[in-house]
């Protein structure tokens, strides 16, 4: 048995020009939404391909502020998967409309045009769509020679929401995500693939969301450094404090360059987990629809099958001595208390939820994983799963 290392689940590495722009910010003397958030907007919207990018200081902000530009109105209902984090249908909540929560692909987590047909059949008159690329891998947006969720939406007027926070940077038939859709949400949360510690950017490329994102999102950059007196203003709308603040943008800027960089380490790591791991009987891994490198590769989460040596939660709590961190990604909304209660659902109702819910543990994955840190993790998985203690 190989020394003992210390393993963390998620790393995010800083490398760049992190100090020298949140230098150049602090030396400016204006620390909040300025020009930094301006170039990071700019940034981030040429590397996927958008029209516009609107920069707040979280996903579930840009969530919301996307499905209030979707004109989501208090009593209407929306799709949203319940394999996914909690914000995902609670902003639908934010505006007193209702989660009609889905079941998704077993392996990939992912809603299928197959899922999205039956629900609409059982379902005509939801009218939106909250859809999660799911550890990094985009949704079937489209596919070759059959109808993807774009054309299945379009055919019946649903409006798509994009939860891309696990999704950057992650592309399909070479669009990138970002950019497909009418609104796509990043997270730049601590753990995701680029960070600002807390943030979020909404992308998209049209020309009146993006109007009425801005207006919703407070904007008040303009009072402080146009030359007409700033003590005049008026109120169009009660909009939200969303703003991201400069110093947070710094980061988030010299993250960007690295982002290509991570993304690829972070696919080194995957692969070593998918060599090592493919032939272990008590596991199933995560299903690859797309190319290796069209994939963001957020997370590495796998199910522990039934009738494994050991369940999810000792599985955890050994890896856990060996000192190597793991996640759950995630507990279903549907078994949440306040879905739950509020709207009667049903275990049996999602069925591929379920299943993966009883065996899923997320591996450590960050960039820059070493060889030795890998053998170790695999080591500890391998010697857990098959009992030999
Ligand atoms: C992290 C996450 C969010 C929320 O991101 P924040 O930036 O923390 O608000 C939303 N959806 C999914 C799927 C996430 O994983």
């Amino acid at each position: 048995m190989s020394q003992k290392l210390k393993i963390p689940f998620a790393k995010v590495p800083v490398i760049g020009n992190e100090f020298k722009y949140v230098k150049e910010v602090l030396d400016s003397g204006w620390l909040t939404t300025a020009g930094k958030a301006a170039e990071f907007e700019k940034r981030f919207a040429e590397q996927v391909n958008a029209k516009h990018a609107c920069v707040v200081n979280s996903c579930t902000a840009a969530l919301h502020l996307g499905l209030e530009a979707l004109g989501v109105q208090p009593g209407d209902k929306v799709f949203v998967q319940s394999m996914t984090f909690t914000s995902s249908a609670e902003i639908i909540r934010y505006l007193h409309a209702d989660p009609v929560l889905l079941d998704t692909e077993y392996g990939s987590n992912l809603i299928t045009p197959q899922i999205l047909l039956d629900a609409i059949a059982s379902h005509p008159e939801v009218k939106y769509l909250v859809l999660v690329h799911f550890g990094g891998q985009a949704a079937p947006m489209e596919i070759n020679g059959q109808k993807g969720i774009l054309d299945i939406c379009k055919e019946h007027g649903i409006k798509i929401l994009e939860d891309a926070a696990h999704a950057f940077p992650a592309s399909l038939n070479g669009k990138m995500v970002g950019c497909m859709g009418d609104i796509t949400c990043f997270s730049f949360y601590a753990n995701k693939t680029i960070t600002t510690g807390e943030g979020g950017m909404l992308t998209t490329n049209n020309d009146e969301i993006y109007a009425r994102v801005k207006t919703m999102r407070l904007d008040v950059w303009d009072r402080f450094t146009s030359s007409k007196p700033s003590w005049e203003y008026d109120v169009v709308e009660a909009g939200y404090k969303y703003n991201m603040p400069d110093i947070n943008a710094a980061i988030g800027l010299a993250q960007l360059e690295n982002a290509e960089l991570f993304r690829q380490e972070r696919q080194k790591v995957v692969e070593y987990y998918f060599e090592h791991l493919a032939d272990l009987g008590q596991i199933d891994l995560p299903v690859c629809h797309v190319p290796f490198n069209n994939h963001a590769w957020h997370l590495f989460p796998i199910v522990i099958k039934p009738g494994s040596p050991v369940n999810r939660n000792s599985f955890i709590e050994q890896m856990a001595e060996a000192g190597i961190g793991t996640s759950v990604h995630y507990k279903p909304l549907h078994q949440m208390t306040y879905y739950k209660q509020r709207y009667h659902l049903k275990p049996e109702d999602y069925p591929n939820a379920e299943r993966t819910w009883k065996g899923n543990v997320t591996l450590p994955l960050y960039p820059f994983m070493t060889t030795e840190e890998l053998a170790y993790v695999v080591e500890h998985v391998r010697r857990i799963l098959t009992g030999n203690n």
